[in-house]
């Protein structure tokens, strides 16, 4: 490939570094991107899908998608089962060593790390390590990726499964008091969907606190609140049949003072987010420290004048933030650069009147190409702009920066791929 100039160099190919390679696709720039695996996709690739009758939005299935565009990104040099060697700052920029030996000198990095799962060896306790019956989110995932859970709850005929939550977060004495923010989301649709496939299961979901920020999420919490048995409060005890591996947890009953003790067919430990590993050693390459957890949070996305920071190397968060953190990044740096904007973006404006006309005409003038749904039709806008004003939208779907149209005008149906969507109501009276 033409080696361009300037070059970026992408630390990471999960969702977050992806979705940065990909905002900067249009640039005349040499984006080279390293990824530790052999494959695109970080952890999001190795997510089942949490759909039961209906999608889950949980995003798992976007790092397909992204990973073959990727791939395709004629401005990209893809690194795979590559580490880097050596990193430091010269007069011409970042220059890095690669562990295949070549040397990049890039203009900007960014740093989409992601995260390391807790690891629950810290934690003998739990059992994690003797028990087969106690197993990590990480790995009830791929069971029901892989369809094995029937096999390891055996012919149980109403399987008894108890999440614990908050396993390696929220924990000060790991030096870990934050939350993890996703791993209740995760229990809760990994419940779901087991009570899918088996609904006679009983779950067990014993919690500190639910973090249940967005619509989905609580309606998934409401559908199951009369399904399992949520209790406050971690286990007391956890307690292993040697020969059985049955596992046995006791609790207390606040109330009534007194000690429960519940047997379970499987224990699934929900563990947290950590950072990295190798993070803290790479930027300290660079001379930035991390926060007391070993996130390297930042209010946007630049860290210093050529450091970018985004996804879980952040902090915790989901799937669909890390996309979009990453996509935000890209933006930055194309800013940053001085670089003129994705000439081929399309915005769509929504609303009627004069307000969505001044709206269209304004993002036009900004050199962007302007679909206007429902805008008055004598609206003047430049050429590859489109007045769609008798069009009736059937159905929208998409993500920051992505987003598709379903429409119908004069009895054909069309998509429209936009990057932007702007609302533009008509303001009251
Ligand atoms: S977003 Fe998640 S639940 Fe929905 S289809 Fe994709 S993987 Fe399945
Ligand atoms: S998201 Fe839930 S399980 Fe995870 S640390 Fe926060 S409160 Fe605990």
């Amino acid at each position: 490939m033409k080696e361009r100039s300037p070059s970026i160099l992408i630390l990471g190919g999960g969702v977050a570094g992806m979705a940065a390679a990909r905002s900067l696709k249009h640039q005349d720039l040499s984006v080279h991107l390293v990824e530790e695996q052999e494959q695109l996709g970080g952890k999001a690739a190795l997510w089942s899908c949490m759909a039961t009758d209906t999608c889950k939005n949980c995003g798992a299935c976007l790092s397909q998608e992204m990973a073959r565009e990727v791939a395709e990104q004629a401005n990209l040099s893809l690194h795979l089962k590559t580490k880097i060697a050596a990193l430091k700052r010269t007069d011409q920029g970042v220059e890095a060593l690669l562990t295949s030996g070549k040397t990049i000198v890039a203009a900007k990095v960014i740093m989409a790390t992601g995260f390391s799962a807790f690891d629950p060896t810290e934690l003998p306790s739990l059992h994690w390590e003797t028990s087969p019956k106690v197993i990590t989110t990480a790995e009830l995932n791929s069971l029901l990726k892989e369809e094995g859970l029937n096999t390891l709850l055996g012919k149980t005929p109403t399987p008894r499964i108890a999440f614990i939550q908050c396993v390696g977060s929220r924990n000060r004495e790991l030096g870990k008091d934050y939350c993890s923010q996703v791993c209740c989301k995760i229990s809760l649709r990994h419940a779901q969907k087991i009570r899918h496939l088996i609904p006679d299961t009983r779950i067990t979901l014993f919690y500190m606190d639910l973090q249940i920020i967005g619509k989905e999420i609580r309606q998934t919490l409401k559908d199951l609140s009369k399904k399992i048995n949520l209790v406050q409060g971690v286990p007391a005890e956890i307690l292993e049949d040697p020969d059985t591996h049955g596992v046995t947890m006791v609790t207390e009953d606040r109330t009534t003072q007194s000690r429960i003790a519940q047997q379970f067919d499987l224990v699934v430990l929900s563990v947290g987010m950590a950072p990295a590993l190798g993070l803290i050693e790479t930027a300290a390459l660079l001379e930035v420290v991390p926060n007391g957890w070993g996130f390297f949070n930042t209010k946007d996305a630049a860290l210093t004048d050529d450091l970018y920071v985004v996804g879980c190397a952040k902090g915790p968060k989901d799937i669909l933030t890390s996309a979009q953190e990453g996509k935000i990044a890209g933006t930055k740096v194309i800013e940053d650069l001085g670089l003129a904007k994705n000439p081929d973006m399309k915005v769509a404006v929504l609303g009627h009147g004069p307000q969505a006309s001044r709206v269209a005409q304004a993002v036009a003038a900004s050199g962007y190409p302007v679909y206007t749904f429902g805008a008055d039709p004598d609206t003047i806008l430049p050429r590859g702009s489109r007045s769609l004003a008798q069009a009736r939208i059937l159905t929208l779907d998409g993500t920051a920066g992505e987003f598709s149209i379903y429409y119908e005008d004069q009895g054909k149906k069309e998509t429209l791929s936009c990057g932007a969507i702007i609302a533009a109501p008509e303001p009251c009276p």
